[in-house]
């Protein structure tokens, strides 16, 4: 299966259509009918690393303020217990653990787009937010390793989704969501676009030597963690294309990819 990586954006597009929403739909049309989804969150952030185990997981309304509309809008799909555990085997770097939780906003606002059936299982893995310490001076590593070692999922007819935000700065948003972006959203996409697309994976990593626009687009690491699976996820050579590009609100880039 390809590996995806996904900038979900505001809950709004839950029940919008707008360019982003058919990027998703086109693209789900064109991937091979993933067996189980594993969707890595930008909003599940714990101290060590966790999956869903359950059978039927809740799609969680973890957002606030929003029209009434969303808050009925759902995603009953299946959950995937047994490739949960196979998750939990196949890592061996790290525990991993199943922890409670259901599915938030990153992984359903996106798939309510691309599988509107919710037919598909869906579990999702959590990020391990505890080594962001300053003790620490290489965190995107772990996560990095990480990933390469969830490839045998793949194989297993497993669609992995990292569902984040390559550019998130939620605290300069302009509340039109069709705003024009910020010169520095814009010059850090671009500068992110070029290093995926020549694979790149070392400044990825090392993001915050790209310059200051880092500091604005990248002010928390919670929603750039998800494409750093996506990266650790990339086979030596493998093909990767940009499925969307644009921005909402000012300050938060839509970008998504596949790889594979
Ligand atoms: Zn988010």
């Amino acid at each position: 299966m390809p590996v995806l990586f996904i900038g979900h954006g505001s809950p709004m597009n839950i029940v919008l259509n707008n360019s982003y929403t058919s990027s998703l739909v086109k693209a789900a049309k064109e991937l091979p009918k993933p067996r189980a989804i594993l969707a890595i969150s930008a909003h599940w952030l714990t101290n060590g690393t966790y999956v869903t185990c359950v059978s039927k997981p809740k799609a969680i309304h973890d957002f606030y303020g929003f029209p009434d509309e969303l808050y009925r809008a759902s995603y009953p799909s299946p959950g995937s217990p047994e490739d949960a555990e196979l998750t939990i085997r196949t890592v061996k770097s790290t525990k991993i653990s199943c922890g409670e939780w259901g599915l938030d906003h990153a992984a359903w606002a996106v798939l309510t787009h691309m599988y509107p059936d919710a037919d598909v299982p869906v579990f999702e893995m959590s990020l391990d937010y505890s080594p962001y310490n300053s003790w620490n001076p290489k965190p995107l590593e772990r996560h990095y390793r990480l990933a390469s070692e969830l490839a045998p999922l793949r194989e297993n007819g497993i669609l992995i989704i990292g569902s984040g935000n390559i550019v998130h700065n939620l605290g300069l948003i302009d509340f039109d969501i069709d705003a024009k972006p910020f010169g520095w959203a814009m010059k850090f996409d671009e500068k992110i676009k070029q290093l995926l697309a020549s694979g790149n994976h070392e400044q990825l990593l090392n993001y915050r030597g790209i310059g200051q626009e880092a500091v604005y687009a990248v002010p928390t690491l919670d929603h750039y963690l998800p494409l750093i699976y996506a990266i650790g996820l990339q086979k030596k050579g493998e093909s990767l294309k940009f499925i969307h590009e644009g921005f909402q609100h000012g300050s938060v880039s839509m970008r998504a990819f596949q790889i594979g």
